[in-house]
This record gives structure tokens, C-alpha cells and sequence, in this order.
């Protein structure tokens, strides 16, 4: 049964899946006494602002782009790479408003997915067995230091928060803005495909057209127009929306970041639920909220109706994302829901399906019949990465395009058979290119006909293989014509 007492640290109480075992327990509790003294990162103003538009995105007023790194690593934070990852999440989004038509919400894996969770704690490299890597916040990839480390929890928050810093300062200097950085102006060397290209001129062009037309008829600034601002005010972290996320997989370090902080006034009197706590000295209601990033997620392997991270997580304001696998039950999942969403809050649960494309048919509609049925109100999104990798012939970890494109058609169609909508996906892709130009070569097919022979080529992951620019492109459009019909 679970217990009535949620506190941050009441999961310490519960079986934990993916724990991982230090050696020196009084120094993984002294790292995270000082995290816990460490600033938040994010708001209760910023993380509230997220809930709501989540609500709309579950109404199918707004689409939700949940996308970036499998993990991310310490070495890649630069300023290039931060630069990459947000300016193909931004290009993404702007391709189905003005395509589509539809507000988008944009959450990147940023600024904190760190941790890996694993299918098995050890694993053999040239014929030694060494435990897994677990993840940058945990040991190293270097097969000859995987002793997990606590020192790594505080290097995770400082990467976190140059990581943020980073963004922030770009969204607000003009990065994502639509006067100072054109369409026109932008730079299409990287798409090899010509039939990509000419599509991405067509809608560059129109987008710069609609722009140069709000601007001559007054229209201060084009972005409210083209569905840029939601809920009012500016954008959190700058001009333009966009929120952090990781998976909320080492409950120690999510705990030292959740604090008890107020309300933001305007909501005091709607928010319920069994966070709340009155903070005697002054009568104003406060709720739990994980300062860590806007958005968390449970995994599929750490989703156990009993276990830690499950307790953990129902205990916190932030909107949460549940993974659902093959694995999943109609019933365990409404129980799920019924657990971290006592109240059937609007905003609070985005389910991200992954089943893979050969057994989506088999899962999804039991599912969403199950979700109906039991009157909880969640948005629906379509992780067609993570039941799609496979092994190529040339040993790497690779997913075939195809393979993406038909486990998100069905999503989109068995959805629509069954009254529901597919309200956004869940994608692991990176911007990223070499000095020479040349984007990453992890995933098979898309318009570039990516091949086996040219995985090798520049695979550069270190975890799961990510689409590249020009494949995420390619997805960008097949979403947006789907929309268009
Ligand atoms: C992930 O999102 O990188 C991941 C590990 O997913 P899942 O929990 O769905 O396997
Ligand atoms: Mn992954």
C-alpha cells in the first residue's frame, strides 16, 4: 500500500530499480547535503507556466516537442553544441507552426539527462567484464573507472546550470528571434537532400513573407502570429518558450533539488492536491517542486507501482512524463495515473508510448481505451525512438528512419480509430555537425539514404543513436503534412 506521508525522502522507503551502489555512502550524502544547499534552476513560475500550456497540448490546442540527446555528456557542453541542440529544436517547432499551423511547446533533454538507466549492471569490453556506464552523473565511460563516483552528482548540477545559463542568454539575445536571425538568412548548406531543400526553402520563404506582411501592417513583432507566445507575458528563458527536462532517475540528487517553495500567487486558489503544505510563519500555500528542470520523466524501467521513483515523483508539483513500454498493463497504467494523479489535474501526466513499430498496433488501443475508461485526463506522445534500435550488421546501435516513421504513422492513426489524439513526440535527434559541415551518421535511411557502410562514419553517440539534422528535418515535414490534410 502506499503511504499516506509523502515527503521528498519518503521513497528511501521503497525498493529501488536502477540503484546504483556506492562504495563510500558518507560521501554520496555529504555531495548531496551541498547540493541541496545549492540555488534551484528553474522556477515554480516557469515550472506552473509549463503545466498550463501541457493542459492545452492534452486539450490538442498546442502540439508538445519533447526532444535531444540520449544523454548528455560534461565534454559536449560547449557553447556550439548548446547552440546546435536548441537551434534544431527551434527550427523543428517552427516548421509545424507555420506548417501546421499548430502552437508548439518545446522541451529539450537538456541541462540535466545525465543518467542512464541499464539493461544490465555489467557489461563485457575486450573480453573483461566492467560494470555498465551508467551515465556522466554516475562513472565514466572510460571502462577502466566505471567506480561510481559522488563528486559527479555536483559536476552534473554545474554542467546544468553553464548548460542553462547558456540558453537563457541565447534565448535572450536574440538567438530565436525572428527579426534579428530571418528566415532568409538562414543557413540551408547542411541539407544534402534537394527535394528537403526546395521544401525547407518553400517554407522559410513563406514564413519570411508572413513576417515581412505583420511587420508592415503593424503586427509588432510576428511571433505572437505564428503561435509563439502562449499563456501571455513573455517566454520563459527569453523570447520564445522552452523548458528543460531529464529523467528523473537518481532519486538522491532530484530530492536535494526539491524544496518547498510558494505558489505563484494568481494560482493559489486552484491548486490542489497533496503537496500543498501552509507555511505556518506566514499562511501562504506552498507546494514540492523539483528545481531541477520544468519537466521530469519516469522511465520505463523505473515505473513499478511500488517502487521509489514512483513515490517519488507523486509527491512533486513539476508535470511529469511516464514511459509506456510493451511491458505495460491497461490496468497498472490507470493505477499509475490514479497514484501520481490522485486529482485528474489537467497538465500534470504526458504519457510517451514506445512500443516499437512492429508492436504499437498490438498495445496502443488497450491503452488508450484503458486511459478513457478511467476519465484521467493525460496528453499523448510518441516516442518512436526508444522500441526501434537495433544492432547493425556493422555492430553499431542504430534505428532504421522507416521504422520511426511507421511506429509515429500508426500512433497517429490507431489515435484518430480510437477518439483520441496524438498530442506531440518524443525524439532523440542533435544538430550537430563537424568541422567540415558534416552532420552525425547514427540512424539509418531519411532523404539522405543513410547506409550501414556509412554509419561509421561519424557516429558519434555514446548512448542511443540519434536522428541527425537533416533526418530530423525530414520528420519535421512528414508531421507537418500530416497535420496539413
Ligand atoms: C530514454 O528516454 O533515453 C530511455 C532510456 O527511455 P526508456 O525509459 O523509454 O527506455
Ligand atoms: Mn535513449
Amino acid at each position: 500500500m502506499m503511504s499516506e506521508t509523502w515527503t521528498p525522502s519518503s521513497w528511501r522507503d521503497k525498493p529501488i530499480a536502477q540503484g546504483v551502489n556506492y562504495p563510500d555512502e558518507d560521501h554520496l550524502q555529504r555531495v548531496l547535503s551541498q547540493v541541496a544547499k545549492l540555488p534551484p534552476l528553474v522556477s515554480p513560475g516557469e515550472i506552473e507556466r509549463l503545466r498550463f500550456q501541457l493542459a492545452a497540448v492534452q486539450r490538442n490546442e498546442a502540439f508538445l516537442l519533447h526532444a535531444g540527446d540520449c544523454a548528455e555528456s560534461f565534454d559536449a557542453c560547449t557553447h556550439e553544441n548548446i547552440s546546435a541542440k536548441l537551434g534544431l529544436i527551434l527550427t523543428f517547432s517552427l516548421i509545424l507552426i507555420w506548417g501546421a499551423r499548430v502552437p508548439v511547446v518545446r522541451i529539450g533533454r537538456i541541462a540535466g539527462q545525465y543518467a542512464k538507466p541499464r539493461s544490465s549492471g555489467t557489461e563485457i569490453i575486450d573480453e573483461k567484464e566492467v560494470l555498465s556506464f551508467r551515465g556522466d552523473n554516475v562513472n565514466s565511460l572510460d571502462p577502466d573507472a566505471r567506480i561510481p563516483d559522488p563528486e559527479r552528482l555536483l559536476s552534473a548540477y554545474f554542467h546544468s546550470t553553464a548548460t542553462l545559463n547558456c540558453v537563457r542568454s541565447l534565448l535572450t539575445s536574440g538567438f530565436a528571434s525572428l527579426q534579428r536571425h530571418h528566415p532568409r538568412d538562414w543557413s540551408l548548406a547542411h541539407v544534402r537532400s534537394p527535394t528537403l531543400r526546395k521544401e525547407f526553402e518553400r517554407i522559410t520563404e513563406g514564413l519570411a513573407d508572413a513576417l515581412d506582411f505583420s511587420n508592415t501592417i503593424g503586427v509588432t513583432s510576428g511571433r505572437e502570429a505564428l503561435g509563439f507566445e502562449q499563456g501571455g507575458g513573455r517566454g520563459v528563458l527569453g523570447e520564445v518558450d522552452f523548458y528543460t527536462s531529464h529523467e528523473g532517475l537518481m532519486l538522491g540528487y532530484e530530492e536535494a533539488l526539491t524544496r518547498a517553495l510558494p505558489v505563484p500567487s494568481s494560482l493559489r486558489s486552484s491548486v490542489k492536491g497533496t503537496t500543498i503544505k501552509s507555511n505556518s510563519s506566514d499562511g501562504v500555500p506552498h507546494a514540492y517542486y523539483n528545481t531541477s528542470a520544468h519537466f521530469v520523466w519516469i522511465g520505463d524501467r523505473t515505473r513499478q507501482l511500488d517502487g521509489a521513483h514512483v513515490e517519488y515523483f507523486r509527491g512533486i508539483r513539476n508535470p511529469i512524463g511516464i514511459k509506456v513500454g510493451p511491458s505495460m498493463r491497461g490496468e497498472e497504467l490507470v493505477r499509475l495515473l490514479d497514484i501520481v494523479n490522485p486529482e485528474k489535474e489537467c497538465g500534470r501526466v504526458t504519457l510517451i508510448t514506445r512500443y516499437g513499430a512492429s508492436k504499437v498496433s498490438v498495445h496502443l488501443a488497450g491503452h488508450i481505451a484503458a486511459v478513457q475508461e478511467s476519465g484521467h485526463p493525460v496528453a499523448w506522445v510518441c516516442d518512436a525512438m526508444h522500441g526501434n534500435t537495433h544492432v547493425s550488421s556493422t555492430g553499431l546501435k542504430t534505428r532504421h528512419f522507416g521504422a520511426i516513421v511507421d511506429e509515429l504513422t500508426a500512433c497517429l492513426r490507431i489515435h484518430a480509430e480510437c477518439g483520441s489524439a496524438l498530442n506531440g513526440v518524443s525524439l532523440e535527434f542533435t544538430g550537430e555537425f563537424n568541422e567540415a559541415g558534416y552532420s552525425v551518421t547514427e540512424c539509418l535511411g531519411g532523404s539522405m539514404e543513410l547506409s550501414e557502410e556509412e554509419l561509421e562514419l561519424r557516429y558519434q553517440s555514446f548512448c542511443d543513436p540519434r536522428l541527425n539534422f537533416e533526418q530530423s528535418l525530414d520528420l519535421a515535414f512528414i508531421i507537418t503534412n500530416h497535420f496539413k490534410k
